[in-house]
């Protein structure tokens, strides 16, 4: 953000907690303000300090990255009230698009295909086993209000129906402060399929090329790749139009993701909205040359977009997003928070690095375990694989463990390496791995 800002001849104010006093946002952005202590609740989620801090400041717009108040309902309303633009959609298209559940009636009314699910939320245990049986096992409870790969149960037989679901709700209340849920088919095999849209005010929406996001750990994704190896180009077509369709039918503004399941046939279904930059967007930003938060900025500043979808239909190159957790991985993905001793990123043709970490720098134990992005480009897949692993051997992290080695480990993994993951690959890797004793 604050590259796109200086590149744009915006000045900016980075906010940060005093667990993160130390990070490089803080030494790039023009001006940089505490706004509390570590905890999350008592800065980067403290609306009245961050506002005040902008105030202070002089500000006339905020972006709010992707994680924290990137989604918040309250938070975009407040801004407005303060004549702070929030760089995002509207306060409606939040809510809209927020609750899974409202969205799902949204985009089906609009005309796309959403997971086959309960017609609302379940209030009772009794229409939960009734939707379940309707649906046929085994099903998935997903909290309304969840997000992050959180909030979600699969149900494989009736009898582990009455405590999940209690559970499923207790858990949905606690964690997002809501206990709706709702049901929907789990289906198997799939790939996690997603397009990047942008909206201006004028009603323009622009649909980008696919991003497969399959590669994931409890629901979590690891590796990004656009365009996906098994999308051909009529499917993407279709997949375009699907995105569209449910991005109009909130006459969407801004930078947002439609995120669909997309099965063996390439039936594909729509799962939810996120009304947010990603933390994957790098990926269409190298394959397609825009800058999608500038892109983000210029919206909100009542530009009008001047790129179309049809630019997009047939993608030149492929590209691959590598997340680099302080994680350690034979330990269960353990968050491994410390001093980061000593770090070398690559460089090189086709790759960025989207990073906050340096030499000398301690990993806070307060946050995401997100240490860097590492993005690699090149024109066909076979020579991205090979790119991937020169860039990832490059990468020097010592002090902490990361999830780099796990990377390199799985690239020659026949799934990976010929394009055929699935949400439930990562199965098959562990087996693997255990079996290859690496
Ligand atoms: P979140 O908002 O927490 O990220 P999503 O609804 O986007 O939740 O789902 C996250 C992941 O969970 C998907 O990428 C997919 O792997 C899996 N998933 C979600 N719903 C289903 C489903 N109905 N069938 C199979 N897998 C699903």
């Amino acid at each position: 953000i604050i590259r796109a800002c200086k590149e744009m001849g915006i000045k900016t104010v980075a906010i940060f907690s005093e667990a993160d006093e130390d990070c490089l946002h803080t030494t790039m952005a023009d001006e940089s303000v505490c706004v509390g202590p570590a905890n999350a609740a008592s800065s980067y989620l403290n609306i009245a300090n961050i506002l005040s801090a902008a105030e202070v400041y002089g500000c006339d717009a905020i972006h709010p990255g992707y994680g924290f108040l990137s989604e918040s309902e309250r938070f975009a309303s407040l801004c407005k009230e303060c004549n702070i633009t929030f760089i995002g959609p509207s306060l409606e298209m939040i809510q809209k698009m927020g609750n899974k559940d409202e969205a799902r009636k949204s985009v089906k009314e609009a005309g796309v295909v959403v997971v086959p699910g309960s017609a609302g939320i379940v209030e009772t245990y009794e229409i939960a086993l009734k939707e379940a049986i309707r649906l046929g096992f085994p099903v998935l409870i997903k909290a309304a209000a969840g997000g992050g790969g959180k909030g979600m149960r699969i149900i494989y037989q009736e009898k582990e129906m009455k405590e999940a679901f209690e559970l499923a709700r207790s858990e949905a209340l606690s964690a997002f402060g809501s206990p709706d849920v709702y049901i929907e088919k789990y289906i198997t095999p799939v790939r996690h399929i997603e397009i990047q849209v942008l909206g201006d005010k004028k009603g323009n929406i622009v649909c980008f090329p696919e991003r497969d996001c399959s590669l994931q750990r409890r629901n979590q994704k690891l590796i990004e790749e656009t365009p996906s190896p098994f999308i051909w180009q009529r499917l993407r077509k279709k997949l375009m139009n699907a995105a569209y369709k449910a991005a109009h039918s909130c006459r969407y503004e801004s930078a947002g993701t439609v995120e669909f399941i997309v099965n063996e046939k390439g039936d594909f279904y729509f799962l939810e909205m996120n009304t947010r930059i990603q933390v994957e967007h790098p990926v269409t930003e190298i394959l397609t040359g825009v800058d999608i938060v500038k892109e983000q900025i210029k919206v909100a500043a009542s530009q009008e977009l001047d790129i179309e979808t049809s630019d997009f239909y047939e993608p030149e190159g492929c590209a691959m997003e590598f997340r680099i957790n302080a994680e350690d991985y034979k330990k269960d993905f353990m968050p491994s928070p410390g001093e980061i001793k000593f770090c070398f990123f690559p460089g090189g043709p086709g790759v960025r690095v989207d990073t906050h970490i340096y030499s000398g720098y301690t990993v806070p134990r307060n946050y995401d375990s997100l240490l860097a992005k590492i993005i690699v480009y090149e024109k066909d897949r076979d020579g991205l694989l090979k790119r991937a692993r020169r860039v990832l051997e490059e990468i020097r992290i010592e002090g902490v463990p990361t999830t780099k080695d796990f990377y390199l480990k799985i690239l020659d993994y026949h799934e990976l390496a010929q394009g055929k993951i699935t949400t439930d690959s990562i199965t098959r890797i562990f087996e693997w791995l255990e079996e290859k004793k690496l």
